[in-house]
């Protein structure tokens, strides 16, 4: 693998020093902000393929990819040539008025190559919540066009992740986030989520998927199919804790879906370039959306960048009877953002890294998770490709879960932490998306960690 070695900032000061200017100024996303000023943050200075090292020279484990994004992992010295070359012949120019730029066409020439065929044109943002914001104005556009204005509704899912600007936390459904702020705006409701572990009682896990399935189609019902324009989730929710749904769940949207004729939003942000071992989850999980968000995986995190493909069935309505659509960013088609996206889509070919998730390390990692079931703190695990999942329980026979107030995720995030492994907690629901780079070997090493930081929670809550 091409990588580059980087200096380390840290001796530049000292992490206390960092610490105190960084509490001094800077308010951190999703963050209480007393609280992390009395703690002071992790400083974490450089990092190479799957690892990252912090101002106290420490090397951890970056089992989130950063914030699931950096796919091809860190150090690719193809990306970093791909922005300086596109910075110094053009480092800015807009898509408006008529204008491109080659990168943004060649771009999005690529993306129609490697995403789903009713995909042939993409609107470009700079992130996952400008995206679902573009998918809000485009999905009502599209039917005020066709001359049903009336159809608003968007439904979502609780506990689904889709951005964090008003019509992004809006279709999302993070309870904490709807209780800042007023949301969610008009016209958009939401359903339960696919998680079999918690709501799923006596039923098979099969016979759950299609029970969940099919309160959208209550929910459709109460609304009045003539209001609902579309319906968006997740293929494997993944900020919500990577709730991997029964394999019978959708399919069975899809069929609500054109039921209903209702437009099917696919929010590929997290899914997206290869993570579930196919180029995107809506081709693991077998639906066939009308509009995919991407973001995070099309530039694996170097550099910001996001978009919608847009399914011809609504890119033909728009594009012959729409007119001016009266919506963009300055940073739409950023050319070195999409110089960036074209080195990295480039690099997962020449990796072969969707086929080494599939057939490689995504089923080793399936098998490793599967005998991790066994230990007594966890309830169940589920992969999906790169994703995988941990349920901490109180008891694993009655499936029952821990008091929340003991934290007990958070207790093993902060062995994690200790024991130079990222791992993510969602209330006792520990969660990993690791670098699609990562070898067989690492993934032992990785399994190592989290066992370690299980048995160190254990003994903590014993
Ligand atoms: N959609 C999903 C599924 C996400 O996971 C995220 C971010 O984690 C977003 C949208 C929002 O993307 P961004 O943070 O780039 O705005």
């Amino acid at each position: 693998m091409s990588t580059i070695q980087q200096p380390s900032r840290a001796a530049k000061r000292s992490t206390k020093e960092w610490q105190q200017a960084d509490a001094a100024h800077f308010l951190h996303p999703f963050t209480d902000f007393a609280a992390l000023a009395k703690k002071g943050s992790r400083i974490i200075t450089d990092a190479n393929n799957i690892y990252l090292h912090d101002s106290d020279g420490n090397k951890i484990l970056d089992a989130m990819s950063g914030l699931w994004c950096v796919n091809v992992g860190y150090g690719q010295k193809a990306l970093v040539d791909a922005a300086a070359r596109q910075m110094q012949e053009l480092p800015f120019y807009n898509a408006f008025f008529q204008t491109a730029t080659p990168p943004s066409i060649e771009l999005a020439e690529l993306l129609a190559e490697v995403t789903p065929p009713q995909f042939q044109h993409v609107f470009f943002t700079s992130s996952g919540s400008e995206g679902n914001d573009t998918i809000v104005r485009m999905v009502r556009r599209y039917w005020d066009v066709l001359g049903q204005p009336e159809r608003q509704v968007i439904i979502g899912r609780h506990n689904g992740y889709h951005g964090s600007t008003m019509a992004g936390a809006s279709l999302g459904g993070m309870s904490g986030m709807h209780a800042q702020g007023g949301l969610p705006i008009p016209n958009i409701t939401h359903i339960e989520q696919p998680h079999w572990f918690e709501l799923g009682g006596d039923q098979s896990r099969e016979d759950f998927g299609l029970t969940a399935a099919r309160w959208l189609e209550e929910k459709i019902l109460a609304v009045g199919p003539e209001r609902v324009a579309a319906f968006i989730g997740e293929p494997i929710q993944g900020a919500g804790g990577v709730i991997v749904p029964p394999t019978t769940y959708w399919p069975e949207i899809q069929r609500i879906c054109d039921k209903y004729g209702i437009l099917l939003v696919s929010d590929e942000v997290i899914c997206g370039f290869g993570r579930t071992g196919e180029w995107f989850g809506c081709e693991t999980v077998g639906s066939r959306p009308d509009l995919m968000t991407f973001a995070k995986g099309v530039t694996s995190g170097y550099i910001p960048l996001g978009g919608v493909m847009v399914g011809e069935r609504i890119a033909k309505v728009l594009i012959e009877q729409g007119g001016e659509f009266n919506h963009g960013f300055t940073y739409s088609g950023h050319p070195v953002a999409c110089a960036v996206a074209l080195a990295n889509i480039g690099l997962i070919r020449q990796l072969n890294l969707v086929s080494h998730v599939k057939h490689n390390v995504g089923p080793y990692l399936a098998q490793q998770f599967a005998e991790l079931a066994e230990h007594p703190l966890v309830g169940e695990t589920q992969t999906c490709g790169l994703m995988g999942a941990v349920q901490l329980v109180k008891d694993k026979a009655k499936r029952q879960m821990f008091d929340s107030a003991l934290e007990v995720g958070m207790v093993c995030r902060g062995h994690c932490f200790g024991n130079g492994l990222i791992m993510r907690a969602v209330g006792d629901r520990m969660i990993i998306a690791p670098p699609l780079v990562i070898t067989r070997p690492q993934v032992d090493e990785m399994m190592a960690l989290i066992r370690r930081c299980l048995d160190l929670t254990l003994a903590d809550v014993q």
